[in-house]
Parts: C-alpha cells; structure tokens; sequence
C-alpha cells in the first residue's frame, strides 16, 4: 500500500564518507546496527542477543538521517523511513495498524532499517488527561512496543530511532530489548565543521581564496544541515551574477544569511 510519511529506499546512496564530523558516532550504529545485521553468528556463538535498536538523539539536521541511511547502504538493506509526527497527524485511527504494516514490510524486504524520525511524537510521556488524539497516539506507542517486543533481532531487521527531544521520552521504550543504546549525535564542533564543509564543496568550483579553515571557525552554532545551506546560497549568489566560480564574498554572504535567520527565528521565539 501506499502510504504518505513513509519513504522506501532500497539500499540508500549516501556512504559514511559523506559525513562530515561523528565518527564517534559511526562507530556505535556500527557495531550496534551494521554488525548483527552482517554477521549475526557472531552473537550466536558468544550467546547474547545483539542489540536490537539504537535512539539517536541531538538537535535537529546534525546527520541523523544520514547515519541511518549510511548504515543501510552499508548492509546493502532496505532503508524505510517512517515519520511519527505525520503518521499520527495523517492515519488517525489507524496508527497501530500501520506500524504493524511497517514491520511487516521490513521483514518481507529484509535486510532492512528502520528509521523512525520524531519519535516523540507518538512516544512522549504519558499525559494524565486524556483527549481522543492522545489516546490514538498511546495505541500507536503500545503497537510499536509490541512489535519490537515482538521480533527477533536476529531477524536482519535494525531499527533507528531519532529524536530531538529525549528528555520527553516515554521510559517504557527505553527498557532493555527494546531502544538500548542511545547515541548522542550533536552539533558539530570546528572540526567538524571543517569536514562538513570540505564534503559539500567538494563538487563546487571555487575561487581560489576561497578559505574553509576560516569559514569553519566563524560558523560556531550551525548544524551541518546549516552548512549545507551555506554551500548552497554561496552558489547561488555566483550564479546570480553569472560567475563560474563561488568566491569567499558569497559564503561570507551566505553566512550572514543562514546564521542571520537563525537568529532572527530564536529571537522570535523567545
Ligand atoms: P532532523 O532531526 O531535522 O531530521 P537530521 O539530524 O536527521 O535532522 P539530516 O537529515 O541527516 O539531519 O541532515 C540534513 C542534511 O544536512 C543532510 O542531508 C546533509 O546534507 C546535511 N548534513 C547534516 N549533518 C551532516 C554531517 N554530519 N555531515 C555532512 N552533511 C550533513
């Protein structure tokens, strides 16, 4: 069936060279995702059951998606995404169903991974009043409960979860056989930024003085979804004015734009 809020992707592009920064973190989905899906007599032999989902958390656009669909490539496995935000907001009623539905499909395309992006959004705290929406929403939650419960982890099915607000979480998902490890994925620092930055221009033509070491440093606060953004507004401002190379006047420009909004958008915020 097809369904809005799940997106399917046999064996995603992106690789782990695409990300800029986290090798920390590439290094926990690799053990806790990438090895029991490749070689799960590994832990038969030993005789522990592998872990069977990891909860990446940190703010958004700092490469999330990107490790879930790096591990998918990886393992050369189906890559299906699920938002919770829009799968509440969408399929009210049927919310339980459907996340049957996607284990199911994961299994029948195995290998696979599945990504849940916004988890919060049916797995928050539970509230003491309770509206039809939030009952709608607990189903949901006890249906995906249920499920991993459920299946085995040998099953060459990994599940990710991402979240921006882990301190809503419901604690019942993060018992043991359920969301075991949780892998922080933060903001990048310089270096980071540097390698992020290096990944996106990596393809661009750019003048010369063109300087990423000082474009790294001025950039303290941007996601790598930022950085992105600035790669691409410093190629628009050359094509705007019909150049052929991006030069460091449109990313200090470019900078001042991304950084600049996001300012503002805090501002209005508070
Ligand atoms: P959200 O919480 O908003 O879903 P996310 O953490 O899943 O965000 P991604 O969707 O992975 O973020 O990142 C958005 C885009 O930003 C990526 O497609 C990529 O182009 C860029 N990006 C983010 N983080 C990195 C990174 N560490 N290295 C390289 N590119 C990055």
């Amino acid at each position: 069936p097809v369904v809005t809020g799940m997106e399917v992707e046999e064996k995603p592009e992106v690789s782990y060279d695409q990300i800029g920064g986290l090798e920390e973190q590439v290094r926990e989905v690799k053990e806790t995702v990438e090895l029991p899906l490749k070689k799960p007599e590994l832990f038969e032999k030993i005789g522990i059951e592998p872990p069977k989902g990891v909860l990446l958390y940190g703010p958004p656009g700092t490469g999330k998606t990107l490790l879930a669909k790096a591990v998918a490539h990886e393992t050369n496995a189906t890559f299906i995404k699920i938002v919770a935000s829009e799968f509440v907001r969408k399929y009210i009623g049927e919310g339980a169903r459907l996340v049957r539905g996607v284990f199911e499909l994961a299994k029948e395309k195995a290998p696979s991974i599945i990504f849940i992006d916004e988890i919060d959004a049916v797995a928050a705290k539970r509230l003491k009043s309770s509206t039809s929406g939030d009952r709608e929403v607990q189903r949901t939650l006890m249906q995906l409960l249920a499920e991993l419960d459920g299946f085995e982890s040998r099953g060459n099915v990994g599940i990710v979860a991402a979240t921006n607000r882990p301190d809503i979480l419901d604690p019942a998902l993060l018992r043991p056989g359920r969301f075991d490890r949780f892998i922080e994925v933060p903001l990048p620092n310089e270096d980071a930024r540097r390698e992020i930055l290096k990944i996106h221009t990596s393809g661009m033509a750019l003048a010369e003085e063109v300087d990423i070491e000082l474009l790294s440093r001025i950039t303290d606060g941007a996601s790598g979804a930022d950085l992105k953004a600035i790669c691409t507004e410093a190629g628009m401002f050359a094509i705007r004015e019909e150049r052929d190379e991006v030069t460091m006047a449109d990313f200090m420009d470019a900078v001042d734009k991304i950084m600049g909004v996001e300012k503002e958008e805090e501002y209005k915020q508070e």
